[in-house]
């Protein structure tokens, strides 16, 4: 039997180049598209396309002769660039995402994937550090996250409405901070775990960091490892609305600091900045239906993560000569 054909697209980011080497393990050919080539290891894909997939012409050239779409592509960052860049994110994501699944449905694909994010869960559900765990129908009454959080909920509707109205097998997964090795580390797109990891290789034996808000804003962080096989999972499932996608282990930016210091073996004080953008007061992942689902929930901790995660961003940093001695 010949391979199934597979399209990956943000295949030069984070999630994208993690889940092209995961399907490539599975036995796919896969096509990777992006703007950018993945900037820390050459694709493992089997081809790979750059285009601009705001454009209509470049979405149609994507899909051309795949079975299934994992649609990752979109202009993102962290709390730092989701809120100062709201018409562009806006802007670029609704041309991809409407565009993205139109071709899907021209093209008589299989299977469409596409990354939601935690960011559609209501603000006025996220407002205390000691937060409820979200769940996947809490999303309603809505109020996003305003501009990157309202386009991912609105495109899960769009989702919705191709499966109902034409039925395109669509899938969504909303991501709960993912992070790991290969992701962006610095520049101003780098999301909390990756900017106190570089801050803590940067800093000396004792030395202090800058931390944004008061430090009690509380998370769930899910390794890159658990991610890619979430979703491989539930495109193997017959479920087609949206999913958390996450760990359910909440902790505070100060408990983050803290965990890095410890691996890192230094010794690590916090200078608050308070003026900096810090996101919602805290948010958790209720993993219920994810688990009844797939069977399957996050397995790896954040503890070993991180490790992985620190010790792959300080060898960077060493490599570009940002570590004395390093
Ligand atoms: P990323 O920024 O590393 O990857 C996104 C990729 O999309 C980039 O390589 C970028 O160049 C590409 N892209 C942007 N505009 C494009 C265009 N016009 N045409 C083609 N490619 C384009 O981000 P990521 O962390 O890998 O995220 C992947 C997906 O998961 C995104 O949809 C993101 O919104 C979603 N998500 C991620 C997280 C997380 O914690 N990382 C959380 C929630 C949702």
């Amino acid at each position: 039997m010949s391979k199934k054909r597979v399209l990956v697209t943000g295949a030069g980011g984070f999630i994208g180049h993690h889940l092209t080497n995961y399907l490539k393990n599975e036995d796919f050919w896969v096509k990777g598209v992006d703007i950018k080539h993945p900037e820390y290891e050459p694709t493992a894909a089997d081809e790979f396309e750059l285009l601009d997939l705001r454009r209509w012409e470049n979405c149609l050239l994507a899909v051309r002769d795949v079975d299934q779409i994992y649609n990752l592509a979109a202009n993102m960052g962290g709390i730092g660039f989701i809120e100062t860049h709201k018409a562009e994110i806006v802007h670029d994501n609704i041309l991809i995402n409407m565009h993205m699944l139109e071709a899907a449905r021209q093209n008589n694909i299989e299977k469409y994937f596409y990354t939601s994010s935690a960011c559609i869960y209501p603000m006025y559900k996220q407002k205390s550090s000691d937060v409820i765990p979200l769940k996947e129908e809490d999303a309603y009454p809505a109020d996003a996250e305003d501009g990157y959080g309202w386009e991912k909920l609105y495109t899960e509707r769009a989702c919705r409405h191709y499966f109902e109205d034409y039925g395109l097998k669509t899938y969504a997964v909303r991501f709960h901070n993912i992070f790991g090795p290969l992701g962006t580390y610095d520049g101003g797109r780098e999301k909390s775990p990756a900017a106190i990891c570089r801050k803590i290789a940067l800093a000396k034996k004792e030395d202090e960091i800058e931390v944004w808000g008061d430090g009690n804003q509380t998370r769930s962080y899910c390794f890159i490892d658990d991610c890619v096989e979430g979703i491989y999972r539930l495109m193997q499932s017959e479920y087609h609305q949206p999913l958390n996608l996450g760990q359910d282990r909440l902790i505070s930016i100060n408990q983050l600091v803290d965990i890095v210091a410890k691996i890192a073996g230094k010794k690590i004080k916090k200078q608050y900045d308070l003026s900096k953008p810090q996101g919602v007061r805290g948010r958790n992942s209720d993993n219920t239906r994810l688990s009844k689902i797939l069977n399957w929930e996050p397995q790896i901790s954040l503890e070993e993560g991180l490790e992985k995660t620190y010790r792959w961003i300080y060898t960077q940093l060493a490599k570009n000569g940002k570590i004395q001695g390093g």
